[in-house]
């Protein structure tokens, strides 16, 4: 019935937009690029006192679109933190204590190749510790579509080697609010098995597949800290679940003025979301 009214409400060719996945994500950048622009210019936040840990993804890899940044502005993100009076720590450092107002640090969701191709060299350049949170079916190359994009377990070692903090990003990077019960608790627990067999040790740290607030229902934190994971990264400052470490997501679009925006809080509420 609510189909029905849907289909009388909704032109066809409006429907037929909106369930084309290419005509959807184009939409879903326009709308990101809309907001980062907007918010750049909102009334920024009260005196910060703690840290702050950015979020990106890949670096040059043009395929992860919005979540992709290039090199080239990745160093000058750190080139205009580092200007502003920023100190780099390790991400579990902000996470554990909070941290200082003028502490950054930087993490990598979905352990994809340009971490070690791209970022890590800049990165050591500087003298900056990291995260990486891989999703372990991805890094067992076992997705197809990742083979050649992410990280496997011998250059994840040379990210460890290097200094990197390594934690989970689940198996198969699903939506915890899709799936039931016992496959959070595979999704949570596998991942970390697998991390413990292939790196020599079992995480501590969770990042949240998609991250958004909406993500994650209150049994997966319970289930989360049942499977040894004391430190669970989420999104933005404002609407992460309470018991979860905020993260500043990072986009293609983070200009020096929108960058500048976002370590002023101007995106401490807002969440990237699809
Ligand atoms: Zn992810």
């Amino acid at each position: 019935m609510i189909r029905n009214a849907i289909k009388r409400v909704i032109p066809a060719p409006l429907r037929r937009f909106v369930r084309d996945p290419r005509r959807r994500a184009e939409a879903a950048e326009a709308r990101l690029f809309l907001e980062r622009h907007t918010l750049a210019s909102w009334p920024r936040r009260g005196e910060r006192r703690t840290g702050r840990i950015l979020c990106y993804h890949s670096i040059g890899q043009r395929e992860f679109g919005v979540n992709d940044v290039s090199p080239a502005r990745f160093r000058r993100h750190i080139e205009l933190a580092l200007a502003a009076g920023y100190r780099f720590v390790p991400p579990s450092e902000i996470a554990r204590t909070g941290g200082g107002p003028k502490d950054l640090a930087i993490s990598f969701d979905d352990g994809l190749k340009s971490v070690l191709t791209e970022a890590a060299p800049i990165l050591r350049a500087h003298g900056i510790a990291y995260a990486v949170f891989a999703v372990s079916s991805w890094s067992d190359r076992k997705h197809p579509w990742y083979l050649d994009r992410a990280l496997g377990w011998g250059e994840l070692e040379l990210l460890l080697r290097d200094g990197a903090e390594v934690g989970s990003h689940s198996v198969s990077h699903p939506d915890f609010t899709r799936i039931g019960h016992q496959q959070a608790v595979d999704e949570l627990c596998a991942s970390r098995e697998t991390i413990r067999q292939r790196l020599g040790f079992a995480p501590d740290a969770f990042a949240i597949p998609y991250g958004q607030s909406m993500n994650w229902p209150a049994a997966c934190a319970q289930s989360a800290r049942e499977a040894g994971y004391q430190l669970i990264y989420a999104q933005a400052e404002d609407t992460r679940p309470k018991g979860t470490v905020a993260r500043t997501f990072v986009t293609k679009h983070d200009s020096d003025r929108i960058f500048r925006a976002l370590l002023a809080g101007s995106y401490d509420r807002w969440e990237e979301w699809f």
